[in-house]
C-alpha cells in the first residue's frame, strides 16, 4: 500500500559562508506506512532533528521528495500548506521550552483549534478538557500556566497540543530525552496508547536506541546526515548489520539471554568527525573496527541486504 509518509533523496544543506556547507540531511531515503511509528536515531548533531524539521516544512529541504499521502509536501503553498500542516504536528523535545510561558494550558492546546477555526466558546471547552484527559491530564489544569507544571506534565500538554487538530501524523523530536528516567516510560506507554486509540503515525526521534526499542515498529540509524541502516524494531537488535549500530547496541544491557549478539561491549575510537569536514568515502571510517583501504574511497551505497534490511556497508558488498 501508499505510505503514509515517503521521503527521497532528502537533502539539507546549510551554507556556513566561507564556501563551507553543512550537509546536515544527507540524500535520506525511507517511508513509513500508516499507523507504523519509525524510529530515528543518532547521536547529537547527525541531522536527525534537522530531518524531521524538513519533513515538517519548519525548514525548506534543498532538494529531494516529501511524499504526504501521496501528495508531494516541498511543493505545497497558501492552503494546500496549511491543509498539510493540520495533518502533520510536532512534539518537541523541550517541554520547558517550547510552551507560551504566559498561556494558559488550555489555551495552549486549543491554539491549533482557534488558527483553523474549528471549535467556539463551550464546545472548545469540551475540546480542551477531553484533551488533558487523553493525555493523563485534568479539567483544572487548563487554567494554570506551564511553571506550575513537572517536565513529564508539560510533554503531556505538549502532546494534548499537538492532538488538538487531530493529525494523522505525529513527529517526536527526542520527546522523553529531557525527562526523568522514572517519567520516560509512562510518556512512551503515553505515545502507544494514543497511537491505538487514533490510529496514529509516528516518526519517534532519539539518540539512544534503547529508548525507540519499545515504540519503534521499524527503525533507522543515521550517522553524520546520513541513514546508514533501517530495517525492523527486532531485526535490528537481533541483528544489526553496520558497524555502527553494533557499537551503539553493544553499550545496551540486553534483558533477554535468547537473543543471539555478541555482549561484548565495543568501544569506538575517536570522536565524530565534524559535520563540516566528514571523511572521505564512508563516514564511518574513522571510527569502524573494520576499515577497508576501500572504504576511504567510495561511500558505500544503501542496498537491501535481507529483505527489509538495509545498510550502507563495503562490508556486505
Ligand atoms: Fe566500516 Fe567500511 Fe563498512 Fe564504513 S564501509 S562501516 S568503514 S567497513
Ligand atoms: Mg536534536
Amino acid at each position: 500500500s501508499t505510505p503514509l509518509l515517503e521521503v527521497r533523496n532528502l537533502k539539507k544543506h546549510f551554507n556556513m559562508g566561507g564556501g563551507k556547507v553543512l550537509k546536515a540531511v544527507d540524500n535520506l531515503s525511507f517511508a513509513i506506512q500508516r499507523g507504523e511509528t519509525f524510529g530515528l536515531v543518532g547521536e547529537s548533531g547527525c541531522g536527525k532533528s534537522t530531518a524531521g524539521r524538513t519533513i515538517i516544512r519548519l525548514y525548506e529541504a534543498t532538494s529531494g521528495d516529501i511524499l504526504f499521502n501521496g501528495q508531494e509536501v516541498h511543493k505545497l503553498r497558501g492552503r494546500n500548506l496549511q491543509q498539510f500542516r493540520s495533518q502533520m504536528q510536532m512534539v518537541f523535545q523541550d517541554p520547558y521550552a517550547s510552551l507560551n510561558p504566559r498561556m494558559t494550558v488550555g489555551n495552549i492546546i486549543a491554539e491549533g483549534m482557534d488558527i483553523n477555526h474549528l471549535y467556539r466558546g463551550a464546545k472548545r471547552r469540551e475540546r480542551v478538557v477531553q484533551l488533558l484527559q487523553d493525555v493523563g491530564l485534568n479539567e483544572e489544569h487548563a487554567n494554570r500556566f506551564p511553571h506550575e507544571f513537572s517536565g513529564g506534565q508539560r510533554q503531556r500538554i505538549g502532546i494534548a497540543r499537538a492532538l488538538a487538530i487531530e493529525p494523522q501524523f505525529i513527529i517526536a523530536d527526542e520527546p522523553i530525552s529531557a525527562l526523568d528516567v522514572s517519567v520516560q516510560a509512562q510518556v512512551v506507554n503515553l505515545f502507544k496508547r494514543l497511537q491505538k486509540e487514533r490510529n496514529l503515525t509516528y516518526l519517534f526521534i532519539a539518540h539512544d536506541l534503547a529508548m525507540v526499542k519499545h515504540i519503534s515498529d521499524r527503525i533507522g540509524v543515521m550517522y553524520l546526515g546520513k541513514l546508514i541502516e533501517v530495517t525492523t524494531s527486532d531485526a535490528l537488535y537481533a541483528n544489526p548489520l553496520h558497524p555502527y549500530t553494533q557499537s551503539l547496541l553493544s553499550a545496551i544491557p540486553i534483558p533477554d539471554p535468547h537473543v543471539e549478539r555478541s555482549r561484548e561491549r565495543i568501544i569506538l575510537k575517536g570522536e565524530i568527525p565534524s559535520p563540516l569536514d566528514p571523511p572521505s568515502g564512508c563516514p564511518f571510517r574513522t571510527r569502524c573496527p573494520h576499515a577497508m583501504t576501500e572504504c576511504a574511497v567510495t561511500m558505500p551505497a544503501f542496498k537491501e541486504i535481507v529483505p527489509g534490511h538495509y545498510t550502507a556497508c563495503h562490508l556486505y558488498n
